[in-house]
């Protein structure tokens, strides 16, 4: 059951004059309720950026014990709208992607629908490694790679000073290359194939020292107040006319590894009957030319 958002009654007025019209163009585009799904690495700011999202304390955050154990499904109303939206526990472990802990995840999603992936990393880390390719890769296999036409790439830690002298848009610029060229570096997806669409990406600061404008809001390095604009690029990808994916017990149990080799068996039985055949010969023949023994 959605409780009330009272949240957005948290944020400075023009935060909420924002939020309530984007509300306003997703109902008037015929959408009652968003569902989000959010994943990345542990302790990358999820559970924050929900709170930061939803103006309240809705789900736990924590420095140190990093994640919440399971997922949980936060949903507020408001006007008629409903907003879900799911924090997950980061899926990684001693630096390899936890199939346990993924598999969690998609048990939990059976029966409902993604309309908007948040995948959240640090904008202030300067490597992209194969830790983050295992978790993107992950995340396809699991959704097909069709979710990330629902994706948005969201970097917290925002308020940062970019280190060697780089200007702020020149760095956010290079650190969302190389993550969305993770994205679209093939290797990720069977057959090789590119995803071919660029992955939005949003700006966010968690922190409670953030730099405010005027009306109160928190503002980027560059000016913008990121909460409505964040809102804002998940009602164009909620409504960009791609498909939101479907989580069913198909897409759980995947390619499944019984049936993918099928084919094949009679191929394989074909072959082996041949192949028994053709030994059977080359012994015979063998026997056939070798010189017989005067006792025989
Ligand atoms: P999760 O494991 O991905 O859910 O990460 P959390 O939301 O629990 O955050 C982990 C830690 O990072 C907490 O101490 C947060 O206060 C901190 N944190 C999260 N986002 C930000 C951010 O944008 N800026 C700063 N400075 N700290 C953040
Ligand atoms: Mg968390």
């Amino acid at each position: 059951m959605a409780r009330e958002w009272t949240g957005i009654q948290n944020f400075p007025l023009a935060t909420q004059t924002k939020l309530l019209k984007l509300l306003t163009t997703l109902k008037e585009k015929e959408r009652d309720s968003v569902t989000i799904l959010v994943m990345g690495k542990g302790g990358v700011g999820k559970s924050s950026t929900i709170n930061s999202i939803l103006g309240e304390r809705a789900v736990a955050v924590s420095a140190f014990q990093s994640d919440v154990p399971r997922p949980v499904m936060v949903s507020r109303e408001r006007s008629g709208f409903t907003l879900n939206i799911i924090d997950t526990p980061g899926i990684v472990e001693g630096g390899y992607v936890n199939d346990q802990a993924l598999e969690l995840i998609k048990r939990f999603l059976l029966n409902k629908t993604i309309d908007v992936l948040l995948y959240v990393d640090r904008l202030d880390s300067y490597r992209v490694d194969n830790l983050d390719k295992q978790i993107i890769k992950a995340i396809t296999d699991s959704f097909g790679k069709e979710i990330w036409h629902k994706g948005i790439m969201v970097l917290t830690h925002a308020q940062l000073t970019p280190p060697d002298c780089l200007g702020y848009d020149e760095f956010f610029g290079k650190r969302s290359e190389a993550l969305l060229k993770l994205l679209d570096s093939g290797s990720l997806f069977r057959k090789r194939e590119v995803l071919g669409h660029q992955v939005p990406v949003a700006l966010v600061e968690n922190s409670s020292r953030c730099n405010k404008n005027d009306n109160e809001e928190k503002i980027l390095p560059n000016g913008t107040a990121w909460i409505p604009k964040i809102v804002e690029v998940i009602t164009e990808v909620a409504t960009n006319g791609s498909n939101s994916i479907v989580v069913d017990q198909k897409l759980i149990d995947g390619p499944n590894a019984n049936e993918r080799g099928k084919v094949f068996i009679p191929l394989i039985l074909t072959a082996q009957y041949i192949f028994v055949g053709l030994v059977k010969k080359w012994i015979k023949d063998d026997i056939a030319k070798a010189p017989k023994s005067s006792w025989e």
